[in-house]
């Protein structure tokens, strides 16, 4: 099935089994902008979950915060994101759509990298064993030639980003003849930047009201608290600031589902360090958030890093850490050394001396940053993409299953009584009302036990357990695994201990 295929599947996959609506979808839905239905609730705060203990409870020196998403406008100004926080659209005049221009050259510069792969894809076919995969990419005239046409493209592509020349950017979507997804024509306007951050006002009266903005990020929170927090926790640098809450950003395009949402989630994680240290806490944290991924068992090959070559101004190094969706690698968290740019700025804006006195050494400074920050979204639906399965069964049928990290999953166990009568769904109720102050239990007694095991299984609920007319004889009932789809037979006295360690948080947090 082509990836594009899957990807509309997912997407219905999570509307039908309640993980994620369109919002307002009564009034057919508000672009970009989704709600989470009563599983995907579950698995949005598991996956917080993960992260805030990750950082907070296994880590000292980390502490939360929950900082309000109105803030005083004169942040924004101080961060740079009044001036800065803008990207480059172009509109098709025929269509009347509107692109982000550096997303339309991406695009094209991936589709040069795409004719590469599937140059070499061929030859993988034709040659077989014998294949010399390097070779080929050094030899072969079509791989060449578009190696060096993707090369030039984002070369120049790069050096007007960096100087933010707007003209250029309209002269490569002309010059490469990027032409409109919707009217196939090339009649573009001119590239203007454009300010993510949407305004809102506080006051009563239109006279006394003042402009503010709903924050595009929550790390600004964090470091307007840093002096709050370092004083009144006694923290020693080198210490670190957790926040999750939501972000609002007015994307220009809103594409891929969850993935680019104008009101999302995030949770960040500013560490502040000694001035001089950061680019080795800089190597740690990519590899300490690098480990908490990969402890979900999706396998290394489906993550990548992505340094940046183009740096923010604030910035001395960066990395996204990119995961393998449908439509490609793509981000879901970035690693940034900030340098002492926000917590300089605040200063500056406040009037206020934002600083560390070290003990130690007696010296005051300001502290360096390095920052973690990861989306929810994009962290549930690269989950989604990975779990979803379509598994042939013996027998020709089809069963669709959400293989979802077991402590990640929204229900842990399906009791289910086998009929309807004979005391069976009175005892299945006894069996819940023991285990479902363990974990996430939930009861089902509607249609055949086959239409409720694929029930389970589409949303991704890792055990059920059958209580049938022998359970009222020997207490024992039928556990099911998800994955397997295999059955034992166990007594009811051992469930809690059979599930509760393979599905708790615990267990995964001590792969980390
Ligand atoms: P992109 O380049 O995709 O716009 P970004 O580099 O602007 O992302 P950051 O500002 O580094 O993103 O934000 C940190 C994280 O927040 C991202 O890695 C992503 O997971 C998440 N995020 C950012 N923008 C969005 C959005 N519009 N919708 C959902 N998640 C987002």
């Amino acid at each position: 099935m082509a990836q594009e295929d899957v990807f509309k599947k997912i997407v219905s996959h999570c509307k039908e089994y309640g993980f994620v609506f369109p919002s307002s979808d009564i009034y057919d839905g508000l672009g970009a902008v989704y709600d989470y239905g009563q599983n995907g609730v579950e698995l949005k705060n598991n996956i917080k979950q993960y992260w805030w203990q990750s950082m907070v409870l296994l880590h000292e020196n980390i502490v939360g915060i929950d900082s309000a998403v109105f803030m005083h406008p004169t942040i924004w100004k101080a961060s740079g994101h009044v001036d800065a926080f803008n990207d480059p659209l172009i509109d098709n005049r025929d269509s009347k759509k509107r692109y982000r221009a550096d997303v339309l050259i991406e695009d094209q510069v991936a589709k040069y990298e795409e004719k590469i792969e599937k140059e070499v894809a061929k030859a993988r076919k034709r040659f077989g064993e014998a294949f010399d995969e390097a070779q080929f990419r050094a030899t072969n005239a079509r791989v060449l030639e578009n190696q060096q046409k993707r090369d030039a493209l984002h070369q120049r592509y790069s050096d007007a980003m960096n100087a933010m020349n707007l003209e250029e950017l309209k002269q490569i979507i002309l010059d490469e003849e990027i032409a409109c997804p919707i009217s196939g024509t090339r009649n573009w306007t001119d590239v203007r930047q454009f300010n993510l951050m949407f305004k809102t006002e506080v006051g009563s009266t239109a006279d006394g009201a003042s402009t503010i903005y709903l924050r595009p990020e929550t790390a600004q929170g964090i470091f307007v608290n840093y002096l709050n927090v370092q004083k009144t926790g006694r923290m020693k640098v080198p210490f670190g600031i957790a926040q999750i809450g939501k972000a609002f950003r007015n994307e220009i395009v809103a594409r891929q589902f969850i993935f680019r949402m104008r009101e999302f989630e995030q949770m960040e994680m500013q560490f502040f360090v000694k001035p001089g240290t950061e680019l080795e806490w800089f190597e740690t944290w990519k590899n300490t958030r690098m480990a908490w991924h990969q402890a979900l068992g999706f396998g290394a090959e489906n993550y990548r890093f992505h340094d940046h070559e183009k740096l923010a101004h604030y910035a001395n190094a960066a990395s996204d850490v990119e995961f393998r969706m449908p439509f490609g690698f793509k981000e879901v968290e970035g690693i940034h050394s900030r340098t002492n740019f926000d917590l300089s700025q605040h200063a500056k804006f406040s009037g206020r001396k934002i600083e560390y006195f070290d003990p130690e050494t007696n010296e005051s400074y300001t502290p360096y940053v390095i920052e973690t920050s990861i989306g929810v979204d994009r962290m549930f639906l690269s989950i989604m993409c990975h779990s979803y399965e379509e598994e042939k069964l013996e027998g020709g049928e089809t069963r669709v299953v959400l293989k979802l990290p077991a402590a990640l999953a929204p229900t842990k166990l399906a009791v289910l009584p086998l009929v309807k009568k004979d005391g069976l769904p009175e005892k299945a109720r006894e069996i819940m009302q023991e285990l479902k102050f363990h974990f996430n239990c939930k009861y089902d007694e509607k249609d055949s036990i086959g239409k409720r095991y694929r029930r389970q299984d589409a949303v991704g609920t890792p055990y059920c357990i059958t209580v049938d007319h022998q359970t009222l004889q020997d207490n024992c009932v039928t556990l099911r695994n998800r994955d397997t789809m295999q059955q034992e037979r166990v007594s009811v006295e051992s469930l809690r201990s059979l599930i509760e360690d393979k599905v708790s948080l615990t267990s995964l947090l001590k792969k980390l």
